[in-house]
């Protein structure tokens, strides 16, 4: 197709080129294919549907999960051209004579994007009226698509849905977007949104500008929090919580140490939520107090830090959340807290929860557990995390590069890793991996007879501590991966092999010892 696509990015968006991959998405949805395309939150995403949307025949239908997002998209779209009828959204705000002129806008072909809530979607009436024969589909955006799945951070049931209804409705190409990109989020997309062949795009996740530090939550938090601030006075910054309560209460310290902090969080009415959103955006309230219902859709370039006070529940939300900071590019300091008592309230918490769903909580916590503690990059780690390769030993740009750890011979324990993994049949998971490699015969290991094999035990004496590290740094340095299908089971890669064959060095660095660091006495 040679449509001059810069030409029309000018005339409807007022940019000179492209972002990053935006292009070639473009030309193959235009092209009638299926696409996917996972960009960091700052890359662009939006306009990779927009643009075609724009230059296509018929209504683009985009399903996108916040109703605040999406009336924003439709006053930006709606802002860029003379005619102002471009876009519209149908979700539960609209009344029936709003609904009504939507419908006619869509039928009359003036609607080129038509935003809908997954939740409206599923309703009979919206799906008999997409189907109806006026209306003409060019194709279907998948915004935030990560929410289709149980292992990205923000779970809705409503997406997996989506296939069967576009199905009914009529096909035509679909493009899914996120900035969540673990494998296992990746896939279930793809199955779920029934689209096994489409091109995948992908961006570097890395954010060079971002530095990353984890602290010990010692009973000195506060302080250490008011202290940052203050050292950082008038620049913007968040501060994530985990319980609304907590929210307030530090809100409240903050402001009593003549900080202009405000609190944050679902629990409070939509005035008071959208009177601090605007705040904070005009410099009126320099850090916000937040639980993770706050961000989504904040578009401030210039916040200066992110930091988290308690642990995430995962690095998908930790990316997600951070990603908030510094993107103009310049300066953004991410700073997690951390503690292990605050990992096992948490594991508490999941109690309750359907097996399965305890199951990927569990499995989510303890990479955010692992991240906290190791020693290696943080920047290589994350984005080994999200299926990308760091080519640099040292980032320059986190705590663990600035300071790095003493490293020590790992060669034997590697050797006893591989071996076990290789008895074990690859079939096993690190933590049972590590009781095996230790000789413990917990139930699990006596029911699969495994404590009669030769290698368990074989590392009974090793450093407990080293296991973790070890298995990390086999994983980094491509010995070792996590099946994502079964996700966690370890398996072996030929470089593995080829390590077994001809062991050569392998430095590695211990994990911090959080047990020691905990607040409040030992953490037992
Ligand atoms: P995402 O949804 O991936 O987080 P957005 O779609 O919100 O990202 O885009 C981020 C910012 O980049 C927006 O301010 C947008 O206007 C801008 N942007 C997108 N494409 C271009 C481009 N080709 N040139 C310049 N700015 C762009
Ligand atoms: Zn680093």
């Amino acid at each position: 197709m040679d449509i001059n696509l810069t030409e029309k990015l000018k005339q409807y968006f007022g940019f000179d080129k492209f972002k990053g991959e935006q292009e070639r998405v473009i030309r193959s949805l235009l092209e009638g294919n299926d696409v996917f395309v996972l960009m960091p939150t700052g890359g662009g995403k939006s306009l990779c549907y927009q643009l075609p949307a724009l230059i296509m025949d018929g209504t683009a239908i985009v399903i996108s999960p916040l109703i605040a997002l999406m009336k924003n998209q439709v006053d930006v779209i709606n802002g860029i051209s003379e005619d102002s009828g471009l876009a519209h959204y149908l979700n539960s705000s609209l009344n029936k004579s709003a609904i009504d002129q939507v419908k006619k806008d869509v039928r009359e072909g003036r609607t080129k994007l038509l935003y809908v809530a997954p939740e409206s979607l599923t309703k009979d009436d919206y799906v008999d009226f997409l189907k109806s024969p006026g209306v003409k589909v060019s194709f279907y955006a998948v915004d935030e698509a990560h929410c289709i799945s149980e292992w990205g951070h923000d779970f809705r049931p409503e997406y997996r849905r989506i296939r069967p209804i576009i199905n009914e409705i009529g096909k035509a190409p679909v493009i899914a977007l996120t900035a969540t990109a673990t494998d296992k989020v990746r896939i279930d997309i793809k199955k779920s949104l029934g689209m096994p062949d489409a091109l995948e795009f992908k961006s570097s996740f890395n954010r060079p500008n971002l530095y990353y530090e984890v602290r010990p939550k010692t009973d000195g938090v506060d302080k250490q929090l008011i202290k940052f601030i203050k050292a950082n006075h008038g620049k913007s910054g968040i501060i994530y919580c985990l319980s609304r309560k907590k929210v307030e209460e530090l809100a409240e310290v903050l402001r009593a140490n003549d900080i202009r902090a405000a609190a944050y969080h679902a629990g409070l009415d939509t005035q008071t939520r959208s009177e601090t959103q605007d705040n904070f955006l005009m410099e009126e309230v320099d850090v916000i107090v937040a639980t993770i219902a706050f961000g989504m859709g904040i578009d401030k370039p210039d916040v200066r830090f992110v930091i988290h006070y308690d642990i995430p529940k995962s690095l998908e939300g930790y990316y997600q959340e951070t990603g908030r900071a510094g993107r103009d590019g310049g300066e953004g300091v991410c700073i997690a807290f951390y503690s292990h008592k605050d990992l096992q309230k948490l594991e508490k918490f999941m109690e309750g929860k359907p097996v399965a769903e305890q199951d990927i909580g569990r499995q989510l916590l303890q990479e955010t557990a692992a991240y906290a503690e190791t020693s290696v990059c943080r920047r290589k780690f994350l984005l080994h995390y999200f299926g990308e390769d760091y080519p640099n030993e040292n980032c320059g740009n986190c705590d663990n590069c600035r300071n790095p750890k003493e490293k020590v011979e790992g060669r034997e324990e590697l050797i006893v890793l591989l071996n076990a993994i290789i008895a074990l049949k690859e079939n096993f998971r690190s933590q049972y991996v590590v009781d095996f490699i230790k000789g413990r015969g917990t139930d699990d290991i006596v029911s699969h007879n495994h404590d009669k094999l030769e290698e368990f035990g074989s590392g009974e004496d090793m450093d407990e501590k080293f296991w973790n590290p070890v298995i990390r740094h086999a994983m980094l340095a491509g010995y070792v991966r996590k099946d994502v299908e079964s996700y966690g089971l370890l398996k072996i890669t030929d470089l593995g092999k080829d390590f077994l064959k001809n062991p050569v060095s392998f430095p590695i660095m211990k994990d911090t010892d959080f047990r020691q660091l905990d607040y409040g006495g030992n953490g037992e």
